[in-house]
């Protein structure tokens, strides 16, 4: 009976200890991946104080020169689908005009 509780309890440990490992590889893993591609630092490491979520570096076209930038980056206009968005304070001039 003894041995059977021991047994079980070495597994639980083990187990345990495997998760533990497997973590710290997944999370090094994906660190590395995302230096690799050299976007979007993981949330619990922001680098240089911006941080960047994956609406910011999503590409928008300006209204009025059709041309496209980081969302970000843009002036925007409106909430959700119906955004509007210019790449520059001339653009949405020219628009409004
Ligand atoms: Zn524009």
């Amino acid at each position: 009976m003894l041995k059977y509780l021991v047994g079980i309890l070495i597994s639980f440990i083990a187990l345990s200890f495997i998760r533990a490992v497997m973590g710290i590889i997944q999370k090094a893993v994906v660190e590395e991946v995302q230096s690799a591609v050299g976007g979007e630092p993981a949330p619990a490491t922001p680098k240089g104080g911006k941080a960047a979520t994956t609406a910011d570096t999503t590409l928008r076209k300006c209204v009025t020169c059709a041309t496209y930038k980081p969302e970000s980056s843009m002036i925007r206009y409106g909430t959700g689908e119906k955004s509007v968005f210019f790449c520059s304070a001339e653009c949405e001039k020219k628009a409004n005009s």
